[in-house]
């Protein structure tokens, strides 16, 4: 299948130029060229699939034209090694917990299905080895260096600003080894991104060695999230039958990829009667429904800090899916947008209320369900991570502490290796043409 650019200069593009690229020429995001509707049979039935069978069947609809039928299973049972339960919370309100894969968040799906496609990729050309550079102000550096583990064929260079990161997120990518190599560079966030811009703007180092990004608005990253939206459903058909035709789904959004992919599993004949989206105070997304305008703007800290966006990037393919009406776009899906302080309040009180423990940014999504959910409808939100993962917050919150799942110890344990780097460009350089 070819995918063509938001910006509607770029099309007929193939997919592994898509992942490969990432963006495309004019800066727009990739969209697939067709989203294919799934029989009403599958939707019958699908509480009797697996997981892995009934993403193989959406993986299809996407990717089959270029992956190998079995070659695609493969990558779809590799990525999915781990569950995606859902959690009854309170009455009528359903936790999807996309947290139980490798580092504990859902960015986990996407990175794990990524590393396994280039990696197919890189082995039908017979390629040598690829080299993937990510920035990262935390999560998605783990993420990425998680999927991409062991991948043959890749090595991942994760570029952090030292001292920036917390601990448990350093551990997540500095203690891997294998064909993983953490460099701490002297400077802000910021600057790693200049120095990955800089290192695919160069000319030397693109004729030396073969550079790739593992960005988010990867279409291998985006597309594979759409998978557990039908798992969530079949999995409500399960436990209350007569609900799962009334499900809405509350999405907390940072940059608006994973509600993204919930919009397509929908385009596909998923059964969603609407969607939420859920914001922290960088609430562009929630203006621009309310007023039609979009006004991004410098984005500021939260408690729930991988929502702090202020310019969300897949908002531009939202726009492509409702052929830019506002009108269209604001029936689908609507707002809500949480402080600080309302977000601590939610993880305390359904803690309290429930036993439940959210994470920050799960509790946006609880918080908009139980204000916003209709009589007769069934809510699922979201739960994007652990919440060990923010140790220190949640435990200031509830007061009490906060089990640390075995899996975030073991990285803990590790022993950290990384480069240090200044945040000079000719030493990035250096540094990878000298492996
Ligand atoms: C990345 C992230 C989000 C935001 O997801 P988008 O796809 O960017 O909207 C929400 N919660 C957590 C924990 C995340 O890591």
């Amino acid at each position: 299948m070819n995918y063509y650019s938001t910006n509607r200069s770029v099309s007929n593009v193939g997919l592994e130029e898509a992942v490969v690229k990432g963006l495309a020429e004019d800066r727009g995001l990739f969209m697939p060229e067709r989203i294919e509707r799934l029989p009403q049979s599958f939707f019958d039935t699908i509480e009797s699939l697996s997981f892995q069978e009934m993403a193989g069947r959406v993986a299809e609809a996407f990717f089959g034209e270029d992956v190998d039928a079995a070659a695609l299973r493969q990558i779809v049972d590799d990525t999915l090694s781990f569950d995606v339960p859902l959690v009854a919370v309170s009455d009528g309100i359903y936790a999807l917990e996309l947290y139980h894969g490798p580092t504990l968040a859902f960015k986990d799906v996407g990175g794990r299905f990524m590393s396994r496609l280039l990696s197919y990729f890189i082995r039908r050309q017979g390629t040598h080895e690829v080299n993937v550079l990510v920035a990262t102000s935390g999560d998605t550096g783990s993420a990425v260096a998680n999927g991409f583990l062991g991948v043959e064929g890749i090595h991942v260079y994760v570029l952090y600003p030292k001292g920036l990161v917390s601990p448990i997120q350093e551990c997540q990518f500095t203690t891997l080894g294998q064909n993983i190599t953490a460099i701490e560079v002297e400077g802000t966030f910021d600057d790693c991104q200049r120095l990955v811009k800089t290192a695919f703007l160069d000319a030397e180092l693109n004729a030396r060695m073969k550079l790739t990004s593992a960005n988010s608005i990867n279409v291998a990253r985006f597309l594979p999230q759409s998978f557990y939206y039908f798992y969530a459903y079949a999995q409500l058909k399960r436990m209350a039958p007569q609900q799962a035709e009334h499900m809405v789904v509350c999405v907390p959004s940072g940059n608006f990829g994973n509600i993204t992919a919930g919009l397509f599993a929908r385009r596909m004949g998923l059964p969603v009667k609407r969607f939420i989206a859920a914001n922290n105070r960088n609430d562009v997304f929630f203006e621009y429904l309310q007023t039609g305008e979009y006004r991004p703007r410098p984005s500021v800290p939260t408690i729930a800090n991988a929502m702090d966006v202020g310019d969300p990037s897949n908002f531009a393919r939202i726009l492509d899916l409702y052929g830019h009406s506002h009108a269209a776009i604001a029936a689908d899906i609507s707002g809500a947008r949480y402080t600080d302080e309302q977000i601590a309040d939610t993880v305390r009180t359904c803690y309290e209320a429930t036993g439940y423990l959210l994470d920050p940014h799960g509790a946006c999504g609880y918080r908009a369900l139980t204000e916003l959910l209709q009589p007769g409808e069934a809510g699922v939100f979201l739960e994007t991570a652990h919440p060990a993962k923010f140790k220190d917050t949640v435990e200031r919150i509830v007061g009490s502490p906060v089990a640390v799942p075995q899996k975030l110890q073991e990285f803990m344990r590790g022993t950290k290796q990384s480069v240090p780097l200044t945040n000079d460009f000719d030493a990035l350089k250096a540094l990878l043409l000298a492996k």
